[in-house]
């Protein structure tokens, strides 16, 4: 069957932020008319412009029936199945999926935009994702290990 093949940016940074990601590669294995072709290591980086724990970051690759709008929505369910502390109201999310890259298309919908506006500038972005596919290209500005080059003061590190 046809289908597209989508990246998918996971990133988590509060309480068992490894478990956490773990968990959210499995449940996008589960995804309806969607198979996990591929994830990265996982990866640490400081946060930006903050203080707190180091974020984990990772990279799945996906091939997936699903429209864009329709894989947003299932991230965000996932999203909020692992992504929250549950004791208090308004507690901080612990994991951020952002949809990267669909099939090399250019989307702008008030809720989707495609490629994600910002993983360009993003080493612990850019780092996994040319790990599982290195000559991505992020449609609209060029090839993501050139911009990778133009990160070298982020610091990322593999941790598994
Ligand atoms: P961040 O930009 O830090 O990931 P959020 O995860 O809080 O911030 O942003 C979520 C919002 O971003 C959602 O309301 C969603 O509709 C919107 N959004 C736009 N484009 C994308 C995308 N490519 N992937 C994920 N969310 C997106
Ligand atoms: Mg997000």
């Amino acid at each position: 069957m046809p289908g597209m093949i989508a990246y998918i940016g996971l990133g988590a940074n509060l309480g068992q932020a490894q478990v956490t990601l773990m968990a959210a590669l499995a449940a996008l294995a589960q995804l309806p008319d969607t198979s996990l072709i591929a994830h990265s290591s996982l990866y640490a980086s400081a946060p930006v412009d903050a203080t707190g724990e180091d974020y984990v970051n990772a990279v799945a690759q996906l091939h997936t029936q699903l429209a864009p709008e329709a894989l947003l929505d299932s991230l965000q369910t996932i999203e909020l199945q692992f992504g929250r502390v549950r004791s208090y109201q308004n507690a901080p999310r612990t994991l951020d999926l952002d949809l990267l890259l669909y099939d090399q298309q250019i989307i702008h919908t008030p809720r989707l935009q495609i490629p994600h506006p910002r993983m360009h500038q993003r080493a612990f972005v850019l780092l996994p994702l040319l790990e599982i596919t290195a000559d991505s290209v992020i449609p609209g500005h060029g090839s993501a290990s050139a911009f990778l080059s133009a990160l070298q003061t982020q610091v990322v590190r593999k941790i598994s």
